[in-house]
């Protein structure tokens, strides 16, 4: 047995430590620290750095030791024998803001605003609500109002919205084979990232975005500017709003936004809506039965708590919700990623579409 004075607190210093792993990370990002190294033909020193960035030249050289601690940079010698810094081949494919599968824009909206939002996290633990009046002095009554408090932020939680499914958003729609359904609707479709995945897995079904009339203004001015003939547009409030027919309603991080109460509220319109035989699709990244894990879904439904009314739920709590409102036949994928699909039927009379 090791002896108590032997023991070494490693896992609390490292947590302890932890938001500055995240700070490093933010800042070398926001800075373009990755995209010059990336732009560069060749290896850069710091002081080579600090001049690009405008940076004091000594901080920067702290800045990107730290980022070589944390596997993010490479270091060498070059010719003269100084030390020169490079990009890892995960950097340059996740953190450069050109990358097709880049990260920056989830990194920016976490450093500007969800950092902001955990500040008071003691508080919202204590009162079991989200904390946008202290952090952003807006009311948050209507939870999309205050997210969506100006348009800029608007664009910057799409872009975070449309950037994780570059890295997982074909898993959870290939999850299952949907080629029976030929009208899809997406529910809180945003930046349209699932539907682009959607028609280009399943070559004969028509995808409609449903989501706020503002946000299907920036989702056709920024993300899907290019006509796609099996991408619709539909603005629409799916609380207060009749839901249109279709074959199958995705919704995407929606219930995890809601309480249970709001989610069987919208399930039901769901269901009144969909075609027999039909079905609805719920993306979310789930906890394990017991709730021991996973660590993120531990965290996000923290976030959540900080951030909205809902929380990250289980498999079985969902089909809880879903059965709650008529829908039967729940199939649950686990990707083995951040996010899972859950499969759920409106029954026919003995027949589903096919
Ligand atoms: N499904 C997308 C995804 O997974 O990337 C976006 C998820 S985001 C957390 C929630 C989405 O629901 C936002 O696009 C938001 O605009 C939309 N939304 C929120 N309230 C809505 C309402 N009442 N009617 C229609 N859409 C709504």
């Amino acid at each position: 047995a090791i002896a108590k004075e032997d023991i070494y607190p490693q896992k609390i210093l490292d947590y302890m430590e932890g938001f500055m792993v995240s700070k490093t990370l933010f800042v070398a990002c926001e800075l373009g620290v990755f995209d010059h190294l990336h732009a560069s033909e060749h290896p850069l020193t710091a002081e080579e750095v600090a001049q690009e960035l405008g940076t004091n030249k000594d901080a920067t050289e702290r800045l990107l030791s730290a980022c070589v601690g944390l596997e993010l940079l490479i270091t060498q010698s070059d010719e003269k024998g100084q030390v020169v810094y490079s990009n890892t081949d995960m950097s340059t494919m996740f953190l450069t803001k050109s990358s097709p599968r880049s990260l920056s824009h989830s990194i920016e909206y976490y450093s500007n605003t969800i950092y902001l939002c955990w500040r008071y996290l003691n508080d919202a633990v204590r009162e079991g609500t989200n904390q946008y009046e202290k952090a952003f002095g807006v009311s948050s009554k209507d939870l999309f109002e205050a997210l969506y408090r100006s348009e800029e932020e608007m664009v910057k939680f799409m872009q975070l919205m449309n950037s994780i499914w570059n890295v997982c958003g074909r898993d959870v729609i290939s999850a299952f084979n949907l080629s029976q359904f030929r009208s899809i609707y997406d529910l809180g479709g945003c930046s349209g990232a699932l539907a682009k995945q959607c028609v280009s897995i399943f070559p004969t079904c028509k995808v409609t975005i449903f989501d706020l009339p503002k946000v299907i203004r920036m989702c056709r001015k920024h993300f899907l500017f290019k006509e796609h003939e099996r991408i619709l547009f539909h603005e629409g409030d799916f609380f207060k709003d009749n839901l249109p027919e279709a074959d199958l309603y995705i919704l995407a991080r929606i219930l995890h936004d809601w309480t249970d109460e709001r989610c069987v509220e919208l399930l039901n319109k769901v269901y009144q809506a969909c075609r027999p035989g039909g079905g609805v699709l719920v993306i979310e990244s789930l906890l394990y039965e017991d709730k021991s894990g996973p660590l993120s879904t531990q965290l996000y439904t923290l976030n959540m708590l900080v951030q909205t009314e809902g929380r990250e739920r289980r498999a079985s709590e969902y089909t809880h919700l879903l059965n709650a409102a008529g829908f039967r036949d729940t199939h649950v994928h686990m990707t083995g990623k951040l996010y899972h699909s859950i499969l759920a039927r409106k029954q026919t009379h003995g027949s589903t579409i096919t």
